[in-house]
């Protein structure tokens, strides 16, 4: 057990910091812990904020490691991506580069809430990760496990880690992403269990140990994975093949910016994608949920090995089979692992039932009756700290220049981990600097949603992203990300000049589209055809472009065509162009309430404020802010059991204590 080196040194003294700091290998602004999606983002977040960083990671060659699914994206996920790549970080152009298979989901239901979700080749994604890292300025990429953090002499603050190999690095502020290695623990079937952080991975142990020494609070979810197959040994004439849907789409809106300083992709000219792979689907059936009805008491989740919550809305398909039991059929996708491998993914089999028993279940599935399972699912136990335990900007409040971001933070998902990253690593760059910090308000982006329902109402299971998280779905949408955070990256130094110029030119397309509607008359003899193919009536009188937009199914794109011009815009910026327009009044709405929220945001609660003596306000709304301590009065406004009266109250009693 490592003692809490924290309390250690009671007394400063000159002599002391001087053999401490003489024992460090080298010192950093910001060292971050692991490298995984919440790590990277951290890293290049604060390297861009212009701190000198240290990604100090279990195993270089896994950094960027897809741990389960190799896919990017999904229902208010996609948006994240987005959000990510507009605030400088690097996972939406890391996938543009790794991206095998695509799909637009929710396209059915209106542009407002497409979600885009691209399947990777997993050995690219982790490359293309580690090279962009390794392009980036302040940043350097070091092989080691932490097992413990280090304190200054007044034993107040970090100021550095050691690793297992004793290799010490000094810190101005630590982010600490481990995710599911904080004493992981993998469970197949009730009979075996190994401690791992992921499958073939150490967990890391020591460091969990000291943050308890050091008092914080650590609890334990759990999540699982399915088995993969060799593709080699599954039957595909049988099954129904799923194409990739679009060959081009870009996540990132710097199209560029990787060509001239990684060097990684000739992708001035062609696409930055590998060539596209199918997927294919398929069922379990009845076969398959009656074996895992007779073998439940053996699945490490219901034979008691593990007590632990896991992610609701990836169930394992032991849950599905108990909680479903009408259910005659599950899908299965095939989902394929990369180029270099004929490995596939069995995407909805998530299990810890014992091997062989996830075995016969794949054998049971039409097309893999003669399938040879490479891997077998596991679940895994881990630990994480409630996330209450976090200020807004993600900083311990126990622990001073100690950030948390990511699975650590009782999430689940990559897109999760990295929105968070990207806010810890900048909040801890700007700490250092003794810069204001900064906090995305609910009403910019899912980042910020994210963020504060995870310090504000904290976590009961593993938290993951939705749509109906945030108040604002209609002007928060993944093909506006970089018009809601662009500027703000600019502000905060997170982009360099060849990607301020390209952003002007992306939001200046839109701008641009937005005029030319405006600007265009469509004549009846012009338009006719196009409003009747979609049912809209006919025109009397010439009408500009922009009027007809508002038409529901009339497509900008289309009128754009059909009058001859516009064809040097880029499709987005005419999509991006047709929402504005399509939906403005509810936009306009959303952004209003917007503005109220904002100015709400903008009365700060003081740390040390002493909510018991605020007699007006109900006894719960008490004990809440003394606990949760909101930073401002629309965070508050957040907390469960905090009513709006008792925000007026609050409100009240701040004036008078002013
Ligand atoms: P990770 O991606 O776990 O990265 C942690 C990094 O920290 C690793 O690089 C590791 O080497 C490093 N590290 C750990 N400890 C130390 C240390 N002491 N010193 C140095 N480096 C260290 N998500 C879903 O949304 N749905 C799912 O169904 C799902 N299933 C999963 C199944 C399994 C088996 C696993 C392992 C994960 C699953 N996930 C799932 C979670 C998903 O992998 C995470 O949400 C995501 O990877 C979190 O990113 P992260 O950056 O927080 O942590």
């Amino acid at each position: 057990t490592v003692p809490p080196t924290h309390h250690l040194h009671s007394a400063t003294s000159a002599a002391f910091e001087a053999s401490f700091e003489a024992s460090f290998e080298a010192s950093f602004d910001v060292v971050v812990i692991g490298a995984g999606h919440a790590g990277t983002e951290a890293a290049v977040a604060a390297a861009r904020s212009g701190a000198s960083v240290a990604l100090i990671t279990g195993a270089l060659e896994q950094i960027g490691q897809l741990s389960c699914n190799p896919a990017i994206g999904g229902i208010a996920k996609g948006t994240v991506v987005r959000e990510v790549d507009a605030l400088g970080g690097i996972m939406a152009r890391a996938t543009d580069l790794a991206s095998v298979q695509f799909r637009m989901l929710n396209r059915g239901k209106g542009p407002a809430v497409w979600a885009p979700r691209a399947q990777c080749d997993r050995g690219l994604y982790r490359r293309a990760v580690r090279q962009l890292l390794e392009a980036q300025p302040n940043l350097v990429t070091i092989q080691g496990m932490v097992a413990r953090l280090l304190f200054d002499g007044t034993g107040e603050r970090v100021s550095g880690v050691e690793t297992l190999e004793g290799r010490r690095f000094g810190a101005r502020a630590v982010v600490l992403t481990t995710g599911t290695f904080g004493r992981g623990k993998m469970h197949i079937g009730t009979g075996t269990q190994i401690s791992g952080g992921r499958a073939g991975e150490a967990s890391s142990v020591l460091l969990g140990e000291q943050l308890d020494a050091l008092g914080l609070t650590t609890e334990r979810f759990k999540t699982g994975t399915p088995p993969r197959i060799d593709g080699r040994s599954v039957r595909t004439r049988d099954l129904e093949l799923q194409h990739s849907e679009i060959e081009q789409f870009d996540y990132s809106w710097s199209h560029f910016w990787s060509t001239p300083r990684a060097n990684v992709v000739d992708c001035a000219r062609r696409t930055r994608h590998p060539a596209q792979m199918p997927c294919w689907l398929t069922m379990l059936d009845e076969a398959g949920t009656s074996i895992i009805a007779t073998h439940l008491a053996e699945s490490a989740m219901y034979g008691g090995a593990i007590a632990s919550r896991g992610p609701r809305y990836c169930p394992s398909v032991e849950d599905k089979v108990v909680k479903f039991p009408d259910k005659a059929q599950h899908q299965l996708f095939l989902e394929p692992e990369g180029h270099d491998t004929s490995e596939l993914y069995v995407n909805g089999l998530s299990t810890s039932l014992p091997a062989p028993v996830q075995l016969t279940i794949l054998r049971s599935v039409r097309g893999l009756e003669d399938v040879r399972m490479t891997r077998a699912g596991y679940a895994i136990e881990y630990d994480y700290y409630p996330p209450t335990q976090l200020s807004s900007t993600l900083a311990s409040r126990a622990v001073y220049g100690l950030y948390f971001a990511g699975q650590v933070n009782g999430t689940t998902g990559y897109e999760e981990a990295a929105g968070q990253g990207v806010i810890a690593g900048l909040n801890a760059a700007r700490w250092v600097q003794e810069r204001e910090p900064v906090i995305l308000g609910r009403e910019t982006s899912y980042i910020g949603v994210l963020i504060d329902d995870l310090v504000t109402r904290g976590v009961d299971e593993p938290y993951r992203l939705f749509t109906s998280r945030s108040e604002f779905r209609l002007t928060v949408r993944q093909d506006n990300a970089l018009a809601r955070l662009g500027e703000i990256a600019d502000g905060l130094g997170l982009l360099a000049p060849d990607e301020q110029a390209q952003m002007g030119l992306r939001l200046g397309a839109v701008r641009e589209a937005y005029a030319l509607a405006e600007r265009t008359s469509m004549t009846p003899a012009v338009a006719d055809p196009l409003l009747l193919a979609v049912g809209s009536a006919p025109l009397q009188h010439a009408v500009r472009a922009i009027e007809l937009t508002r038409r529901q199914d009339v497509s900008l794109q289309t009128l754009f065509a059909a009058a001859g011009v516009g064809d040097a815009l880029p499709v987005d910026a005419v999509v991006g162009a047709e929402l504005e327009i399509k939906y403005e009044r509810y936009f306009e709405k959303e952004r209003n309430r917007a503005i109220r929220l904002k100015a709400q945001g903008s009365v700060s609660l003081h740390e040390t404020l002493n909510y018991e003596a605020m007699t007006t306000i109900s006894i719960e709304a008490r004990q809440k802010l003394t606990r949760i301590r909101p930073a401002t009065l629309a965070q508050a406004g957040q907390i469960p059991g905090i009513s709006p009266a008792d925000l007026q109250n609050l409100l009240m009693e701040l004036r008078r204590t002013l």
